[in-house]
């Protein structure tokens, strides 16, 4: 490897700018970071629902880099964030290296010459071609179709994904959906232009997103039926606006946001003991949960619906204090009874009753299992990495796959957090990535590739911690797939994880030099 690497990074959220701005800060100068919209953020871009927040604190949800004294609350909102990101990308002079509208295709990883050789397209002319041919992000593009915008190809001696774990949605699989002739939307494509104004609403799902957008549906719409198979554990969020004497201070004395940000981490860091060593003691936090749904229903009968029969934590733990008022108003009604079909005009629950609506919006979540969309990335032997991952997701360290040579996943496999804050996972990641890129400088290696074995031995290792967590006590949920295998959380505490990744293990990996690449391709190496 030269001093001038050529190196991409995929998307513009916490992780691609986080990793541009540490590359920066090294001396690397020579990357390019390909995003696929025409403005920096990530999800904090894609996802501008109404009532759209963070339910972490933002003096934690923040890069420790690059603390922001002027968050206007304890838990920021959609567009503060976005603000941040932005700030953050002018800031540390990265708005030169992102290439916008910029959608990467395929990734194939060529074995003779060390690189990654990139197909990009054009996204607005990409996303016209597939609304065209009704396709969904995710979905399989067929390369042959003379009709699909041009590639440009580029090459790439690394690859880092900051495509995030949660931004393809995910649609229902109900009959009749294509019959609707009302409105429809997913929460991550929120259509600002709908006027909801007295309309009739279906809301399907109860998730994370649901429970910030819904009431401020129900403060529009003249009738919401909100459609729930699983209902969430609901806590009070601590949410209040900062004080002017709190920014002043933060600003002067930056150290006292240090110490904010260092107490909520470890009041977050303390939830571990009962969600991944001992999930008995989350009785506590459901005695709490429990307290919220009688101070904020008084109906029994919407009491008893919005009481999950699962262990508290098992799915994530949603914090609002407006989700329950809303749900208790006259024009609302949660239905349980499921959904049999989509007619023209309306839902038809399971016991045969339709009700007409005007829109569905879908709060329906993400494509978590398989995040990297099926036919983009491909490693050695031209092998799809989501054929690699086809007993489910996984990685070393939640950052590199075996066969998949210099290709760093942030956010990947067994990062997620049902409890504090991704950007501290991010910020350990991108240690992990800064330390193999040095020590590849420093040895002359050309590609790293973890050791098959090492991968199956950490994974087991995960899986065993996982056993018997409160992401194991049998509900449904998407941080496990469907043989019961987490490949999303991190199960355990988060200074575990930097521990790990302070530094890269290279003697857990192969690791090539030119010549033992040359030796692979059968060509003489010079003495
Ligand atoms: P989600 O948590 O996966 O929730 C999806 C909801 O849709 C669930 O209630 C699910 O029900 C329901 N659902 C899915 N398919 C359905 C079907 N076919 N019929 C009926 N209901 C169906 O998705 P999300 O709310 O978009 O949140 C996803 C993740 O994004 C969160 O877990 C979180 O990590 C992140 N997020 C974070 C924040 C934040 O403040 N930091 C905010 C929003 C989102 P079941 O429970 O029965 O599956």
């Amino acid at each position: 490897m030269t001093d001038k690497t050529p190196i991409a990074i995929i998307g513009t959220g916490f992780a691609g700018l986080g990793m541009g701005i540490k590359l920066k800060e090294a001396g690397y100068e020579d990357f390019v970071i390909l995003e696929q919209g025409s403005d920096v953020g990530g999800t904090w871009r894609d996802n501008h629902y109404p009532g759209c927040a963070c339910d972490v604190q933002s003096a934690l949800y923040s890069f420790s880099f690059e603390q922001n004294p002027n968050w206007s609350r304890m838990y920021a909102q959609q567009g503060e964030i976005l603000d941040y990101l932005r700030h953050c990308a002018e800031k540390y002079g990265l708005m030169k290296h992102i290439r916008f509208n910029t959608h990467l295709a395929t990734a194939h990883y060529d074995e003779q010459r060390n690189v990654w050789k990139l197909e990009t397209a054009d996204s607005p002319a990409l996303w016209a071609y597939m609304q065209k041919h009704d396709l969904k992000p995710g979905d399989a593009l067929d390369v042959n179709d003379p009709d699909l915008p041009a590639f440009e190809a580029m090459e790439v001696n690394i690859l880092v994904s900051g495509m995030g774990g949660l931004s393809t949605p995910a649609y229902p699989n109900i009959q009749g959906l294509d019959r609707f002739r009302g409105k429809m939307f997913h929460s991550q494509d929120w259509d600002h232009g709908y006027d909801l104004k007295g309309k009739r609403v279906a809301v399907i799902g109860t998730g994370a997103s649901a429970i910030q957008f819904v009431p401020e549906v129900a403060k529009e719409a003249a009738r919401v039926d909100l459609y729930q198979r699983t209902p969430p554990w609901v806590m009070p969020k601590p949410d209040r606006p900062m004080k002017g004497w709190e920014q002043a201070l933060f600003r002067r004395v930056p150290a006292a946001q240090s110490a904010l940000r260092n107490a909520i981490y470890w009041q977050l860091e303390s939830r571990v003991l009962a969600l991944a060593l001992n999930p008995r003691l989350m009785k506590v936090a459901e005695l709490e949960a429990r307290r919220h749904i009688r101070k904020q229903i008084p109906d029994r009968t919407l009491r008893r619906k919005v009481t999950p029969d699962y262990t508290i934590g098992c799915k994530r733990i949603l914090l609002s204090n407006n989700y329950y008022p809303a749900l208790a108003q006259d024009h609302v009604d949660v239905r349980t009874d499921g959904i049999q079909e989509v007619t023209a005009g309306g839902v038809v629950d399971k016991n045969g009753v339709e009700r007409e609506v005007d829109a569905i919006i879908f709060g329906t979540g993400f494509r978590a299992q398989d995040p990297i969309p099926h036919g983009m990335i491909f490693g050695r032997g031209n092998r799809d990495l989501l054929d690699a991952w086809r007993d489910g997701a996984e990685a070393y360290k939640g950052t590199t796959v075996h066969g998949f040579p210099n290709f760093f996943i942030l956010v990947g496999p067994n990062t997620g957090l049902g409890h504090s804050s991704m950007v501290y996972m991010i910020e350990s990641q991108i240690q992990y990535v800064m330390d193999a890129l040095a020590q590849m400088r420093q040895q002359g290696w050309e590609a790293v590739d973890v050791k098959e074995g090492v991968q199956a031995d950490y994974n087991a290792m995960l899986q065993a911690k996982s056993d018997g967590s409160v992401w194991d006590s049998g509900c449904n949920s998407w941080y496990v797939n469907e043989n019961g295998k987490n490949t999303t959380l991190w199960p355990s505490f988060t200074w575990a994880f930097r521990q790990q990744t302070n530094r890269f293990d290279a003697q857990q990996y192969v690791c090539e030099t030119s010549a033992s690449l040359r030796e692979v391709a059968g060509e003489a190496v010079p003495a």
